[in-house]
């Protein structure tokens, strides 16, 4: 069962409480019986794992693959002619020379 954490309104006490995912409390006393508050409790979406992390909710995402395959392809151009041109210097380190 998912873990959620509340605030409490008024205590500002943060309760964590294990319940199903479509049950929702409202007041201190429900998430935590013991309790004499009565103050009102907030969920908190604080989940690090899903809203910090997702990188796949920003739009960057879709852009990245299609520029640095262009990237590489202009490399490789711009390699393939200072191979013909006799300049070996740019095949160096991070791309393998185009062996035939
Ligand atoms: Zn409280």
């Amino acid at each position: 069962m998912p873990t959620y954490d509340y605030e409490c309104q008024k205590c500002k006490k943060i309760i964590e409480v294990y319940h199903s995912i479509t049950k929702r409390l409202k007041t201190h006393k429900e998430a935590d019986p013991e309790t004499k508050c009565t103050g009102e409790v907030v969920r908190q979406f604080g989940n690090p794992e899903v809203v910090f992390k997702g990188k796949g909710w920003t739009p960057k995402y879709g852009k990245t693959g299609p520029s640095k395959r262009q990237q590489e392809k202009q490399f490789n151009e711009m390699n393939n002619q200072l191979n013909a041109m006799g300049v070996k210097e740019a095949s160096a380190d991070e791309v393998p020379p185009p062996t035939v």
